[in-house]
């Protein structure tokens, strides 16, 4: 008796049989029950989803000597003649080995005769972009103009290759790539009626080899039997396929969580003495960092498919969310520096290093200054000294960022000129309280025009410096004062951009900016003195004279505290002991100019 492939010998019969794929095939069966058909498909995906066994299924469907319907016998001639690859009215063309012109025309110019025995003649062309131009356009005449028991069924690999005069005269199905688990159920159910035994996480493993594609799945499957010796362990698989067990990996992140240098070293030294596939092993651990880092978020989002759900949630509660993102983050980067290593090994034990030298700072991320230049240093890793590690991460301090001026250097902040603005602040209801009481306060701007301003009394709390302030004070004032005022705008640009040359308790004089002067008329120059006299609450004289101007405006001022406070957050970053441990031990490169304040980063 001969040995029938896995492959072959489960290639399903029918669309329930079929794994995956429900997209298409409600489609397809939808269509065969209704009668509604087509004359030409288009089946793309990878190799290995089902594009050429739905194809020959729904040859069946169409010929089956019970009728067309989406479920076919299995048992007439027409049925088991297709199963068998040998129905007269199948022609079944790899594209691949027949790409001349002539070999289409001879294919094609049988079309317009009935089919011999069935009901439809079916042309199923395999990987039909690889047809030449010529092809395709003898292909696309027929398709223009189809005799009606003919019907083309196309699969594809590659799509975009095919001429969209083509495309667009296709019923086009595009076949997902099957998931992990998906093959994984199908290998088993596959196991269980060939009565072989079998480790389920020797599935997985065959199931994350396969990538996707059930033919390569059980292709796998078939080679795992005859070198297991028929049972199917996940020792063996995976030293057939090269990849690591998943205790390893498990052991891996472990060690990493328990900051266990010597265990992930023996690790390292269990990897080559075992000869692995070190692009394997690395994409096994971001497979489980992605699983912790799901389980975090979702605990119960993961199956315990692979039996290590414990497990996955013991890390997932222990380590924080930033050390799974950054583990992840140095790990998909080393896989990039492995392609470039002369030494695989060496590379993926450096990849070891880093991750067990970095443990992000969970708590307060956002304090300290961000390097945008480098992801994994964005998270602001810490340095763990690897002989003595005489203190533990947590008690590190914290980066002497100056996180008040850093986070957020709002306007006149922690200054003398801070003490004016409580006094300048009244609450609204005082006011108005005020005005009610005063009559002749009630219409202040208008007032002056008419009535010679007696002095009154600033209202309660307001302050109203005079003369006496010396310069300093009048410039912390005026920055003060504008920034209480709050305004936006063109106005608040222009009142940002004045400096307060003289005051008393009937007339201020502003000079604004000439640099900055050029969007400012009479209107602004009115709204201001509203502003002004609504804030004070008398009808002040308000004048503004355009003038060179020496002192600090509120925008000089501002720009300032943000220099500075981008100057400390530079030099806390260069003074940063993990920093500069960083420069000394990995030759980091420090980029000033990257260095942002928080608070401008986010927006
Ligand atoms: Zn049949």
């Amino acid at each position: 008796m001969t040995y029938q492939v896995l492959a072959r010998k489960w290639r399903p019969k029918t669309f329930s049989d079929m794994a995956g794929q429900e997209h298409v095939l409600q489609t397809l069966i939808h269509a065969l029950n209704h009668q509604r058909l087509h004359h030409a498909y288009l089946f793309t995906g990878t190799r290995g989803v089902g594009k050429t066994t739905i194809a020959r299924i729904f040859a069946k469907c169409l010929n089956c000597e019970q009728g067309v319907s989406a479920t076919p016998c299995g048992k007439c001639t027409a049925c088991t003649q297709i199963a068998e690859g040998r129905f007269i009215d199948l022609i079944e063309v790899d594209a691949a080995s027949k790409t001349k012109v002539e070999d289409t025309r001879e294919l094609l110019e049988n079309v317009q005769y009935a089919p011999s025995v069935g009901r439809y003649k079916v042309y199923l062309i395999d990987e039909v972009h690889m047809l030449s131009n010529h092809s395709f356009n003898a292909l696309l005449k027929t398709l223009e103009e189809p005799p009606p028991h003919v019907i083309f069924l196309l699969a594809t690999t590659d799509p975009h290759k095919l001429p969209v005069t083509i495309l667009s005269r296709c019923l086009q199905f595009s076949l997902k790539n099957l998931s992990p688990q998906m093959i994984a159920e199908y290998l088993k159910s596959v196991l269980v009626a060939e009565q072989i035994p079998f480790e389920e996480a020797a599935l997985w493993s065959i199931a994350r080899a396969a990538q996707g594609s059930m033919r390569d799945a059980l292709t796998l499957l078939d080679q795992s039997i005859s070198f297991c010796a028929g049972n199917v362990t996940e020792a063996e698989v995976n030293s057939l396929l090269g990849t690591p067990d998943q205790a390893l990996v498990m052991g891996i992140v472990q060690a990493l969580n328990a900051d266990n240098a010597s265990e992930l070293l023996e690790i390292a030294n269990t990897i080559s003495s075992r000869a692995f596939d070190y692009f394997m092993l690395l994409d096994s651990l971001l497979a489980l960092l992605h699983r912790i880092a799901i389980a975090q978020l979702v605990p119960g989002g993961i199956d315990n498919s692979q039996g290590d759900r414990e497990q996955i949630l013991k890390l997932a509660a222990e380590l924080t969310a930033e050390q799974v993102q950054l583990y992840y983050q140095i790990a998909l980067n080393g896989r990039q520096d492995m392609s470039l290593a002369f030494d695989a090994r060496i590379a993926f034990e450096m990849l070891l290093l880093r991750l067990l030298v970095f443990s992000p700072q969970a708590p307060d991320l956002a304090a300290a200054p961000v390097l945008s230049a480098d992801a994994e240093q964005k998270k602001k890793p810490e340095l763990i000294q690897q002989e003595a590690k005489p203190e533990h991460p947590s008690k590190a301090p914290a980066p002497a960022t100056p996180r008040q001026d850093a986070a957020a250097p709002s306007f006149p902040q922690a200054t003398p000129a801070a003490a004016f603005v409580p006094e300048l602040e009244t609450p609204a209801v005082d006011s108005s309280a005020e005005i009610a009481a005063g009559a002749s306060t009630a219409e202040p701007a208008k007032a002056s025009d008419t009535t010679p301003p007696t002095p009154i009394p600033p209202a309660s709390g307001q302050t109203v410096p005079h003369a006496s302030l010396n310069a300093d004070d009048t410039g912390e004032f005026w920055i003060s004062l504008v920034e209480t005022l709050g305004v936006t705008g063109i106005t608040g640009n222009l009142l940002a951009n004045c400096v307060l040359l003289s005051m008393d308790e009937n007339s201020m004089t502003l000079a604004l900016d000439e640099t900055q002067s050029a969007l400012f008329n009479e209107e602004h120059g009115r709204r201001i003195g509203d502003l002004l006299r609504e804030h004070f609450q008398r009808p002040l004289d308000i004048s503004i004279e355009i003038a060179g101007i020496d002192a600090e405006s509120p925008a000089r001022y501002q720009q300032r505290k943000r220099e500075e406070a981008l100057l400390q957050a530079q030099q806390a970053f260069e003074n940063d002991e993990h920093v500069q441990a960083l420069v000394t031990n990995f030759s980091a490169r420090i980029m000033p100019d990257s260095v942002k304040i928080i608070d401008e980063v986010k927006t």
